[in-house]
């Protein structure tokens, strides 16, 4: 599987920093997991490719890119966009973003093909299909209704949280696989900040350690969705830890799992 992180942030050169704003990542061109930056950093291939979106909860950074992609395509989508996400979601999304008032409701829309958007509910911890990818999707422990997922394309499977504190049944259902091929998993605030982290139900690189320690998985594991102001501190802290196969996922580097 072909897996990547879209930039969404860019440093003084115009070039992808590390500090990303945005969660959006592309698996095999086709499926896009979260939509922060999926107008803003797909290709043209993938634009032309992309019609399935699973999204993990509605918070900004991981859905800013989702109206104006589909606004983007309007006039072009032959098949409408799916999106994929649990019915807590999509009323989220229904009320606070599609709603005429912020975005056009663009489920009750249509081009000269027909309906241009169609929601695709999924129950948590039963699985199901989009595109070529087998899905289950697990819920954690963020602030608002939230979902990690376990994607297999038949050949590999890797294991997916967004947004999360401590959790306990992501990891079981982790270690249910056999030979995971990687596992990507947030930690969005230094240790410093371990009450905000707290509070906002997110993990710091000390609490992350105790998490890696109920997976039972020898696989790569990576960082991702680092609040960009702490990118450098949570990475010489994560770099710390002296984990074995723990990095940093790098921004726009196509990944093979
Ligand atoms: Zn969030």
């Amino acid at each position: 599987m072909k897996f990547q992180l879209l930039p969404s942030t860019f440093d003084e050169n115009g070039r992808a920093s590390a500090r990303q704003h945005l969660a959006c990542f592309v698996v095999d061109d086709l499926v896009a997991f979260d939509a922060g930056s999926l107008a803003m950093a797909t290709t043209d291939e993938q634009k032309k490719r992309i019609r399935d979106v699973v999204i993990s909860h509605a918070h900004l950074d991981h859905i800013a890119g989702l109206p104006l992609y589909i606004d983007d395509l309007f006039a072009t989508i032959k098949r409408p966009i799916q999106i994929h996400a649990t019915a807590e979601v999509i009323e989220i999304l229904e009320r606070d973003i599609f709603n005429w008032s912020v975005y056009p409701r663009f489920s009750e829309l249509r081009n000269d093909h027909g309906v241009v958007l169609e929601y695709r509910p999924f129950e948590v911890e039963k699985d199901f299909a989009v595109k070529h990818l087998n899905i289950k999707a697990i819920a954690v422990n963020h602030k608002v209704p939230s979902v990690g997922f376990i994607v297999s394309d038949g050949k590999s499977t890797f294991a997916l949280t967004d947004d999360t504190a401590e959790m306990n049944r992501f990891w079981e259902v982790a270690n249910e696989k056999e030979n995971l091929s990687a596992v990507l998993v947030e930690c969005a605030f230094p240790n410093e900040l371990d009450e905000l982290a707290c509070s906002s139900h997110h993990l710091t690189p000390k609490v992350l350690q105790k998490e890696l320690a109920k997976l039972k998985q020898n696989c790569p594991i990576f960082v991702v969705n680092i609040k960009p102001m702490y990118v450098e501190e949570v990475s010489r802290q994560i770099k710390e830890l002296n984990i074995e196969n723990l990095n940093i996922l790098e921004v726009g580097k196509i990944y093979e799992f």
